[in-house]
């Protein structure tokens, strides 16, 4: 077999970027994943000419032009703003909070009788602590947007999402809630956002090209002990407490499960995310995917639609590890863990399993390009 400067495990953002850098930099890497596709999280699936976030919808922000200017001259991006819609018990609130939100709400019209709504209700659930700390995370929630916003909007949905009465989860989980006070409903802040043109797999594919790849190969399973015989570097992307066989215990993770369906219609809900908030619903969010990437009459030409209903999840071993859980337990123990890694000799621990945390697209790719590559 050939010998490879890099073996990079795990062929996601991390990954990929990786290999990229190192490709042009002269070096000659061999990526491996255990998943049958590339392209980690982001991987999408064509279904009825649409392409469907497999993993759960990905939408691509930062403010690092760097970082935009990347993922650019790799692939162009579209200019899709998120902009979701929770449905509370049939009735429509444009998110995040802002004037249409307010307007909906109270049928408000101008900024100041939409703050001193709120004022009105946070007043009153600062009087109900008389003086205390809020305890938990629906007094917390009740004294920074008070009842009505709290209720239709956060309390049942955030249930859905841990698993757990608001009054039983803690109050750090929710530190802020911005309210804007202008009709606007782009999600995020940054300067930048959007889908890659054609979907996430261009961007993988453009990432990847002229780099030697292999799926459905399972690190543990034929490198773990050899890689030194192929490679000299190891890029490791999977769960850092894997590689080292678990020996400190395991780390916890919160996953989602997706229910995803075809209809028979050209347009299902009109958006891509709809946040269901209420408990009559047990799923969390619905995502019809089209509405990534086709707008206008373009969503007409393509005549089904998929749709994927979102389920927060408990984690079991085999399901997909998605979000680290940053409790005491697993902050210490992976902090632990982290000592291990950096005692690796010839091994680059990357991406959100590798260094047990959650980050989104941009500032992954935002270390690789940091990285000196030698
Ligand atoms: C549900 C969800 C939604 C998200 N939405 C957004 C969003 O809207 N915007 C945003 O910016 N970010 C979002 N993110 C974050 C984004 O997914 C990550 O930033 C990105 O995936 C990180 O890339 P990565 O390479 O670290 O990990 P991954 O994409 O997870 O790639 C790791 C790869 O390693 C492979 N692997 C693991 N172990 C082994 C092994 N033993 N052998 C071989 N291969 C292995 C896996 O199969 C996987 O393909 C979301 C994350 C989740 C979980």
């Amino acid at each position: 077999m050939d010998h490879f400067d890099y073996l990079v495990v795990g062929s996601g953002l991390f990954g990929a970027t990786f290999a990229y850098r190192a490709t042009k930099a002269g070096k000659k890497c061999l990526v491996i994943d255990k998943r049958p596709q590339l392209g980690g999280n982001v991987y999408c699936e064509n279904i009825e000419g649409i392409n469907v976030h497999k993993y759960g919808a990905h939408i691509f922000h930062t403010s690092n032009k760097s970082v935009w200017d990347f993922v650019n001259s790799i692939v162009e991006f579209n200019r899709y703003t998120n902009s979701p819609v929770a449905n509370y018990k049939g009735k429509l609130y444009n998110l995040p909070f802002n004037m249409n939100t307010f307007y909906q709400m109270w049928g408000v019209i101008t900024p100041q009788q939409a703050q001193a709504k709120i004022d009105e209700q946070k007043a009153e659930a600062e009087a109900a602590l008389n003086g205390r700390e809020p305890a938990n995370l629906e007094e917390q929630a009740l004294t920074l947007v008070g009842k009505d916003i709290f209720e239709k909007l956060i309390k049942e949905y955030t249930e859905k999402q841990w698993g757990r009465n608001c009054k039983d989860l803690p109050a750090f989980i929710i530190k802020r809630l911005p309210v804007r006070m202008v009709f606007d409903n782009n999600y995020f802040n940054d300067k930048y956002q959007g889908i890659p043109i054609g979907g996430y797999n261009k961007l993988i594919d453009g990432l990847l090209e002229g780099v030697e790849r292999k799926t459905s190969v399972d690190f543990f399973a034929e490198y773990k002990d050899s890689w030194r015989n192929i490679a000299d570097k190891l890029v490791y992307t999977g769960a850092i407490d894997e590689y080292f066989d678990f020996k400190l215990g395991k780390l916890d993770w919160r996953t989602v499960s997706f229910k995803t369906r075809i209809e028979d219609m050209p347009n299902y809900q009109s958006n891509a995310v709809v946040n269901y908030t209420s408990h009559d619903q047990p799923y969390t969010r619905i995502i019809e995917h089209k509405h990534f990437e086709m707008f206008g009459q373009t969503v007409y030409d393509c005549p089904k639609t998929v749709v994927s209903e979102e389920y927060s999840t408990e984690y079991k071993d085999g399901m997909e590890p998605y979000y680290p859980v940053n409790n005491d337990r697993n902050n210490a123990l992976a902090e632990e863990y982290r000592k291990l890694a950096a005692a690796e000799d010839d091994v680059i621990f990357g991406g959100r399993l590798g260094q047990y945390k959650y980050f989104d697209m941009a500032p992954i790719i935002e270390q690789v390009l940091n990285m000196e590559i030698i």
